[in-house]
Protein backbone atom coordinates (compact mmCIF):
# COMPACT_ATOMS: atom_id res chain seq x y z
CA UNK A 1 0.00 0.00 0.00
CA UNK A 2 2.78 2.42 -0.18
CA UNK A 3 1.46 3.98 -3.28
CA UNK A 4 -1.97 4.71 -1.56
CA UNK A 5 -0.22 6.19 1.42
CA UNK A 6 2.09 8.48 -0.87
CA UNK A 7 -1.01 9.40 -2.73
CA UNK A 8 -2.36 10.28 0.86
CA UNK A 9 0.77 12.22 2.12
CA UNK A 10 0.62 14.15 -1.49
CA UNK A 11 -2.84 15.17 -0.83
CA UNK A 12 -2.29 16.13 2.96
CA UNK A 13 0.74 18.19 1.89
CA UNK A 14 -1.68 19.76 -0.66
CA UNK A 15 -4.31 20.41 1.61
CA UNK A 16 -1.95 22.43 4.17
CA UNK A 17 -0.13 24.18 1.02
CA UNK A 18 -3.43 25.52 -0.21
CA UNK A 19 -4.99 26.63 3.19
CA UNK A 20 -0.98 28.14 4.62
CA UNK A 21 -1.59 30.41 1.08
CA UNK A 22 -5.06 31.67 1.79
CA UNK A 23 -4.64 32.19 5.44
CA UNK A 24 -1.24 34.28 4.37
CA UNK A 25 -3.33 35.72 1.57
CA UNK A 26 0.92 36.14 -0.26
CA UNK A 27 3.42 33.74 0.99
CA UNK A 28 6.91 33.01 -0.92
CA UNK A 29 8.12 29.67 -1.53
CA UNK A 30 10.50 29.82 1.01
CA UNK A 31 8.25 31.35 4.13
CA UNK A 32 5.53 28.53 2.75
CA UNK A 33 7.85 25.82 3.60
CA UNK A 34 9.07 27.54 6.64
CA UNK A 35 4.84 27.74 7.38
CA UNK A 36 4.28 24.18 6.79
CA UNK A 37 7.94 22.66 7.56
CA UNK A 38 7.43 20.90 4.50
CA UNK A 39 10.45 20.62 2.69
CA UNK A 40 11.58 23.43 -0.22
CA UNK A 41 11.83 20.16 -2.78
CA UNK A 42 8.20 19.56 -1.92
CA UNK A 43 6.86 23.20 -1.79
CA UNK A 44 8.52 22.73 -5.46
CA UNK A 45 6.57 20.25 -6.64
CA UNK A 46 3.05 20.72 -5.08
CA UNK A 47 3.73 24.86 -5.96
CA UNK A 48 4.18 24.00 -9.61
CA UNK A 49 1.09 21.47 -10.19
CA UNK A 50 -1.17 24.31 -8.67
CA UNK A 51 0.68 26.62 -10.76
CA UNK A 52 -0.29 24.60 -13.46
CA UNK A 53 -4.14 23.98 -12.36
CA UNK A 54 -4.90 27.72 -12.30
CA UNK A 55 -4.96 27.69 -8.63
CA UNK A 56 -2.27 29.89 -7.75
CA UNK A 57 -0.93 33.20 -9.36
CA UNK A 58 2.61 34.59 -8.45
CA UNK A 59 3.10 38.25 -8.19
CA UNK A 60 6.42 40.18 -7.79
CA UNK A 61 6.56 41.60 -4.33
CA UNK A 62 6.10 45.39 -4.53
CA UNK A 63 7.65 46.43 -1.20
CA UNK A 64 11.40 45.08 -1.20
CA UNK A 65 13.75 47.60 -0.57
CA UNK A 66 16.93 46.43 -1.76
CA UNK A 67 18.23 43.42 -4.69
CA UNK A 68 15.69 40.85 -6.83
CA UNK A 69 11.94 41.41 -6.03
CA UNK A 70 10.97 38.17 -4.41
CA UNK A 71 8.25 36.29 -6.40
CA UNK A 72 4.92 35.56 -4.35
CA UNK A 73 1.99 33.04 -4.03
CA UNK A 74 -1.29 33.95 -3.73
CA UNK A 75 -4.85 32.30 -4.27
CA UNK A 76 -6.12 32.70 -7.52
CA UNK A 77 -9.22 33.76 -6.62
CA UNK A 78 -10.94 34.18 -9.63
CA UNK A 79 -10.22 30.57 -10.66
CA UNK A 80 -13.47 29.63 -9.90
CA UNK A 81 -16.66 30.74 -8.02
CA UNK A 82 -19.05 29.51 -4.74
CA UNK A 83 -22.98 29.80 -4.83
CA UNK A 84 -24.87 30.32 -1.17
CA UNK A 85 -28.15 30.40 -0.97
CA UNK A 86 -30.39 31.45 1.59
CA UNK A 87 -33.33 29.34 1.59
CA UNK A 88 -35.62 31.61 3.93
CA UNK A 89 -39.34 31.84 4.35
CA UNK A 90 -41.38 34.00 1.86
CA UNK A 91 -37.57 34.88 0.15
CA UNK A 92 -34.70 33.60 -1.35
CA UNK A 93 -31.36 35.36 -1.34
CA UNK A 94 -28.37 33.96 -3.74
CA UNK A 95 -24.93 35.35 -3.35
CA UNK A 96 -22.07 34.17 -5.62
CA UNK A 97 -18.56 34.79 -4.02
CA UNK A 98 -14.62 34.55 -5.71
CA UNK A 99 -13.00 31.73 -3.91
CA UNK A 100 -11.46 34.02 -1.12
CA UNK A 101 -15.36 34.65 -0.44
CA UNK A 102 -15.65 38.09 -1.78
CA UNK A 103 -19.60 38.70 -2.94
CA UNK A 104 -19.36 39.31 -6.56
CA UNK A 105 -22.82 39.12 -6.94
CA UNK A 106 -26.38 39.06 -5.10
CA UNK A 107 -29.75 38.75 -5.44
CA UNK A 108 -32.72 37.76 -3.18
CA UNK A 109 -35.89 36.50 -4.94
CA UNK A 110 -39.58 36.66 -3.67
CA UNK A 111 -40.92 33.26 -2.89
CA UNK A 112 -44.67 33.27 -4.08
CA UNK A 113 -45.31 29.90 -2.51
CA UNK A 114 -44.31 27.48 -0.50
CA UNK A 115 -44.69 24.39 -2.63
CA UNK A 116 -41.75 22.15 -2.76
CA UNK A 117 -41.48 21.05 -6.73
CA UNK A 118 -42.01 25.20 -8.01
CA UNK A 119 -39.51 26.15 -5.43
CA UNK A 120 -36.74 23.14 -7.00
CA UNK A 121 -37.12 24.98 -10.25
CA UNK A 122 -36.93 28.43 -9.43
CA UNK A 123 -33.59 27.48 -7.79
CA UNK A 124 -32.43 25.25 -10.44
CA UNK A 125 -33.43 27.98 -13.06
CA UNK A 126 -31.27 30.55 -10.96
CA UNK A 127 -28.13 27.88 -10.20
CA UNK A 128 -28.22 27.49 -14.04
CA UNK A 129 -27.90 30.85 -15.11
CA UNK A 130 -25.02 31.43 -12.84
CA UNK A 131 -23.41 28.56 -14.02
CA UNK A 132 -23.93 29.95 -17.87
CA UNK A 133 -22.67 33.66 -16.79
CA UNK A 134 -19.12 32.11 -14.63
CA UNK A 135 -18.63 29.43 -17.12
CA UNK A 136 -15.19 31.54 -18.83
CA UNK A 137 -13.02 31.40 -15.26
CA UNK A 138 -11.30 28.29 -15.53
CA UNK A 139 -13.35 26.14 -12.52
CA UNK A 140 -17.01 28.02 -13.03
CA UNK A 141 -18.96 27.28 -10.17
CA UNK A 142 -16.95 24.75 -8.20
CA UNK A 143 -19.99 24.19 -5.29
CA UNK A 144 -23.54 25.03 -4.07
CA UNK A 145 -24.52 25.81 -0.38
CA UNK A 146 -27.88 25.76 0.64
CA UNK A 147 -28.99 27.20 4.02
CA UNK A 148 -32.11 25.39 5.00
CA UNK A 149 -34.61 27.18 8.17
CA UNK A 150 -34.87 24.07 9.58
CA UNK A 151 -33.48 20.30 10.69
CA UNK A 152 -31.08 18.77 7.95
CA UNK A 153 -29.95 15.36 8.48
CA UNK A 154 -26.19 13.95 8.30
CA UNK A 155 -26.75 12.66 4.76
CA UNK A 156 -27.85 15.92 4.01
CA UNK A 157 -31.37 15.67 2.97
CA UNK A 158 -34.33 17.82 4.73
CA UNK A 159 -35.57 16.41 7.83
CA UNK A 160 -38.37 19.63 8.52
CA UNK A 161 -38.34 22.92 8.00
CA UNK A 162 -41.66 23.99 10.42
CA UNK A 163 -42.44 27.33 8.50
CA UNK A 164 -42.53 25.71 5.23
CA UNK A 165 -44.70 22.40 6.14
CA UNK A 166 -41.56 20.14 4.63
CA UNK A 167 -41.09 16.68 5.58
CA UNK A 168 -38.27 13.83 4.36
CA UNK A 169 -37.47 15.42 1.44
CA UNK A 170 -33.94 14.96 -0.56
CA UNK A 171 -33.38 18.76 -2.21
CA UNK A 172 -29.68 17.74 -3.08
CA UNK A 173 -30.45 15.11 -5.25
CA UNK A 174 -33.91 16.73 -6.82
CA UNK A 175 -31.38 19.67 -7.43
CA UNK A 176 -28.85 17.70 -9.20
CA UNK A 177 -31.25 15.69 -11.04
CA UNK A 178 -33.03 19.33 -11.96
CA UNK A 179 -29.94 20.92 -12.71
CA UNK A 180 -27.64 17.80 -14.86
CA UNK A 181 -24.37 18.74 -14.04
CA UNK A 182 -21.89 17.69 -11.89
CA UNK A 183 -21.43 20.12 -9.62
CA UNK A 184 -21.30 19.55 -5.25
CA UNK A 185 -24.82 21.01 -3.74
CA UNK A 186 -24.46 20.85 -0.06
CA UNK A 187 -27.42 21.41 2.68
CA UNK A 188 -26.41 22.45 6.00
CA UNK A 189 -28.88 24.12 8.79
CA UNK A 190 -28.91 28.00 8.49
CA UNK A 191 -27.71 28.36 12.12
CA UNK A 192 -24.47 26.01 11.47
CA UNK A 193 -23.54 27.99 8.16
CA UNK A 194 -24.27 31.48 10.45
CA UNK A 195 -21.30 29.76 12.81
CA UNK A 196 -19.04 29.04 10.31
CA UNK A 197 -19.31 32.78 8.42
CA UNK A 198 -18.21 33.64 11.72
CA UNK A 199 -15.16 31.44 12.17
CA UNK A 200 -14.13 31.60 8.98
CA UNK A 201 -14.55 35.35 8.39
CA UNK A 202 -13.81 36.60 11.41
CA UNK A 203 -12.69 35.02 14.40
CA UNK A 204 -9.47 33.54 12.74
CA UNK A 205 -7.77 32.40 15.62
CA UNK A 206 -10.34 30.01 17.29
CA UNK A 207 -11.57 26.68 16.54
CA UNK A 208 -13.79 26.64 19.02
CA UNK A 209 -17.15 28.70 18.44
CA UNK A 210 -20.83 28.90 19.68
CA UNK A 211 -23.26 31.52 17.44
CA UNK A 212 -26.71 32.29 18.39
CA UNK A 213 -28.32 33.31 15.79
CA UNK A 214 -31.79 35.10 17.04
CA UNK A 215 -33.97 36.41 14.49
CA UNK A 216 -37.48 34.45 14.08
CA UNK A 217 -36.35 31.73 16.68
CA UNK A 218 -33.27 30.85 18.55
CA UNK A 219 -30.63 28.77 16.23
CA UNK A 220 -27.03 27.70 17.87
CA UNK A 221 -24.50 27.05 15.10
CA UNK A 222 -21.88 25.36 16.78
CA UNK A 223 -18.18 24.75 15.45
CA UNK A 224 -16.29 22.35 17.52
CA UNK A 225 -12.36 21.59 16.64
CA UNK A 226 -12.90 23.36 13.25
CA UNK A 227 -16.04 20.86 12.50
CA UNK A 228 -19.88 21.37 12.70
CA UNK A 229 -20.64 19.51 16.16
CA UNK A 230 -23.94 18.17 14.84
CA UNK A 231 -25.14 15.04 16.59
CA UNK A 232 -26.73 11.77 15.92
CA UNK A 233 -28.77 12.46 13.33
CA UNK A 234 -27.63 15.85 12.70
CA UNK A 235 -29.89 17.58 14.58
CA UNK A 236 -27.70 18.77 17.34
CA UNK A 237 -28.37 22.59 18.42
CA UNK A 238 -31.86 23.42 19.06
CA UNK A 239 -31.00 25.51 21.63
CA UNK A 240 -34.26 27.30 21.18
CA UNK A 241 -36.30 24.48 21.97
CA UNK A 242 -34.94 24.14 25.92
CA UNK A 243 -36.87 24.91 28.60
CA UNK A 244 -36.03 27.95 30.53
CA UNK A 245 -39.42 28.73 32.24
CA UNK A 246 -41.39 25.38 33.59
CA UNK A 247 -45.01 25.79 32.41
CA UNK A 248 -44.00 28.66 30.40
CA UNK A 249 -45.69 30.14 27.13
CA UNK A 250 -46.80 27.13 24.67
CA UNK A 251 -44.30 26.70 21.89
CA UNK A 252 -44.96 25.21 18.58
CA UNK A 253 -43.18 22.45 19.44
CA UNK A 254 -45.35 21.28 22.08
CA UNK A 255 -43.38 22.08 24.98
CA UNK A 256 -44.52 24.93 27.07
CA UNK A 257 -41.44 27.28 28.42
CA UNK A 258 -39.13 26.95 25.49
CA UNK A 259 -36.17 29.65 25.27
CA UNK A 260 -37.08 30.98 22.14
CA UNK A 261 -40.69 32.18 23.14
CA UNK A 262 -38.28 34.36 25.66
CA UNK A 263 -35.52 35.71 24.15
CA UNK A 264 -36.00 35.49 19.86
CA UNK A 265 -36.19 39.28 18.28
CA UNK A 266 -39.84 38.16 17.70
CA UNK A 267 -41.01 38.21 21.52
CA UNK A 268 -39.67 41.52 21.35
CA UNK A 269 -41.52 42.35 18.76
CA UNK A 270 -44.61 41.07 20.12
CA UNK A 271 -44.23 41.80 23.41
CA UNK A 272 -44.08 45.74 22.32
CA UNK A 273 -47.02 45.70 19.67
CA UNK A 274 -49.04 44.34 22.33
CA UNK A 275 -47.58 46.81 24.88
CA UNK A 276 -47.90 50.08 22.56
CA UNK A 277 -51.49 48.75 20.83
CA UNK A 278 -49.50 49.11 17.47
CA UNK A 279 -50.12 46.30 14.86
CA UNK A 280 -46.93 46.36 13.56
CA UNK A 281 -43.51 46.91 15.05
CA UNK A 282 -40.46 47.45 12.66
CA UNK A 283 -36.38 48.17 13.81
CA UNK A 284 -36.52 51.45 13.37
CA UNK A 285 -39.63 52.13 15.46
CA UNK A 286 -37.50 50.33 18.47
CA UNK A 287 -34.86 52.12 17.55
CA UNK A 288 -36.90 55.45 18.15
CA UNK A 289 -38.04 54.44 21.19
CA UNK A 290 -34.81 53.11 22.45
CA UNK A 291 -33.40 56.66 21.71
CA UNK A 292 -36.06 58.42 23.56
CA UNK A 293 -35.25 55.86 26.60
CA UNK A 294 -38.76 54.59 26.74
CA UNK A 295 -39.84 53.01 29.66
CA UNK A 296 -41.55 50.10 28.49
CA UNK A 297 -39.67 49.75 25.54
CA UNK A 298 -36.55 49.70 27.93
CA UNK A 299 -37.78 47.17 30.27
CA UNK A 300 -39.13 44.50 27.43
CA UNK A 301 -35.81 44.74 26.09
CA UNK A 302 -34.21 44.15 29.71
CA UNK A 303 -36.50 41.44 29.95
CA UNK A 304 -35.56 39.89 26.18
CA UNK A 305 -31.83 40.26 27.94
CA UNK A 306 -32.32 38.50 30.77
CA UNK A 307 -33.79 35.18 29.38
CA UNK A 308 -31.05 35.48 26.54
CA UNK A 309 -28.02 35.36 29.12
CA UNK A 310 -30.36 32.42 30.91
CA UNK A 311 -30.02 30.39 27.96
CA UNK A 312 -26.53 31.44 27.16
CA UNK A 313 -25.51 30.51 30.83
CA UNK A 314 -26.92 26.96 30.65
CA UNK A 315 -24.81 26.84 26.61
CA UNK A 316 -21.77 27.66 27.98
CA UNK A 317 -21.80 25.59 30.85
CA UNK A 318 -22.27 22.80 28.33
CA UNK A 319 -19.93 23.24 26.02
CA UNK A 320 -17.19 25.37 27.76
CA UNK A 321 -16.56 27.38 24.33
CA UNK A 322 -13.85 29.52 23.61
CA UNK A 323 -15.89 32.75 21.67
CA UNK A 324 -19.85 33.07 21.92
CA UNK A 325 -20.90 34.78 18.91
CA UNK A 326 -24.09 36.70 19.37
CA UNK A 327 -26.40 37.60 15.75
CA UNK A 328 -29.18 39.68 16.18
CA UNK A 329 -29.81 43.47 15.12
CA UNK A 330 -31.54 43.84 18.29
CA UNK A 331 -28.75 43.45 20.61
CA UNK A 332 -26.90 45.76 18.52
CA UNK A 333 -29.32 48.85 19.20
CA UNK A 334 -29.20 48.44 22.72
CA UNK A 335 -26.11 50.89 24.00
CA UNK A 336 -24.39 48.03 26.01
CA UNK A 337 -26.31 44.78 25.70
CA UNK A 338 -23.28 42.61 25.86
CA UNK A 339 -22.02 44.18 29.51
CA UNK A 340 -26.09 43.94 30.45
CA UNK A 341 -25.84 40.19 29.30
CA UNK A 342 -22.50 39.59 31.05
CA UNK A 343 -23.90 40.97 34.15
CA UNK A 344 -26.29 37.81 34.14
CA UNK A 345 -22.79 35.76 33.57
CA UNK A 346 -21.33 35.67 36.90
CA UNK A 347 -21.73 32.08 38.23
CA UNK A 348 -18.39 30.57 38.83
CA UNK A 349 -18.53 27.68 36.92
CA UNK A 350 -19.33 29.39 33.48
CA UNK A 351 -15.85 29.60 31.42
CA UNK A 352 -15.78 31.29 27.97
CA UNK A 353 -13.16 33.86 26.57
CA UNK A 354 -15.05 36.17 24.28
CA UNK A 355 -18.67 36.76 24.10
CA UNK A 356 -19.34 39.25 21.01
CA UNK A 357 -22.14 40.45 18.45
CA UNK A 358 -21.79 39.55 14.90
CA UNK A 359 -20.62 41.96 12.83
CA UNK A 360 -21.60 39.77 9.82
CA UNK A 361 -25.77 40.17 10.44
CA UNK A 362 -28.44 38.47 9.01
CA UNK A 363 -25.88 38.44 5.89
CA UNK A 364 -24.23 35.43 7.99
CA UNK A 365 -25.45 32.41 6.74
CA UNK A 366 -25.26 33.02 3.09
CA UNK A 367 -21.37 33.57 3.51
CA UNK A 368 -21.52 30.85 5.40
CA UNK A 369 -23.04 28.76 2.65
CA UNK A 370 -20.12 30.00 -0.01
CA UNK A 371 -17.39 29.66 2.77
CA UNK A 372 -18.69 26.05 3.01
CA UNK A 373 -18.75 25.38 -0.68
CA UNK A 374 -14.87 27.08 -0.81
CA UNK A 375 -13.21 24.80 1.55
CA UNK A 376 -14.87 21.89 0.16
CA UNK A 377 -13.53 22.80 -3.44
CA UNK A 378 -9.99 23.60 -2.01
CA UNK A 379 -10.37 20.48 -0.03
CA UNK A 380 -9.03 22.11 2.92
CA UNK A 381 -10.76 21.86 6.64
CA UNK A 382 -11.22 25.36 7.46
CA UNK A 383 -9.63 28.66 6.38
CA UNK A 384 -9.59 32.27 7.11
CA UNK A 385 -11.45 34.83 4.77
CA UNK A 386 -11.26 38.23 4.57
CA UNK A 387 -14.64 40.25 5.64
CA UNK A 388 -15.35 43.15 3.99
CA UNK A 389 -18.22 45.00 5.12
ZN1 LIG B 1 -40.26 24.65 21.69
Amino acid sequence: MVTGDAAYIKKMNRSLIIQTIVNERMISRADLSKATSLTRATISAQVADLLEEGLLREIEHEHSSVGRKPIMLSLNAQAGYAIGIDLDYGEISFTVTDLLGKPVSSKTVTLETPEYPEIVRLLARHIRAYIEEYKQSRYGIVGIAIAIHGLVSKRESIHFVPRFRWHHLNLKKDLENEIGQDIPIFLENNANLSALAERVFIHHQTNNLLCVTLYSGIGLGMIINNEFFQGHDGFAGEAGHMIVVPDGRLCNCGNKGCWEKYASESCVFESLAKCKQVKYVTYEYIQKLLAESDEETERIMEQFIYYLAVGINNIINLYNPEVVVLNSRLLGMHPDALGHIQQHLRSSISHYRQLSLSPIGKKACILGACALAITHFLDVPIVNLPYEP
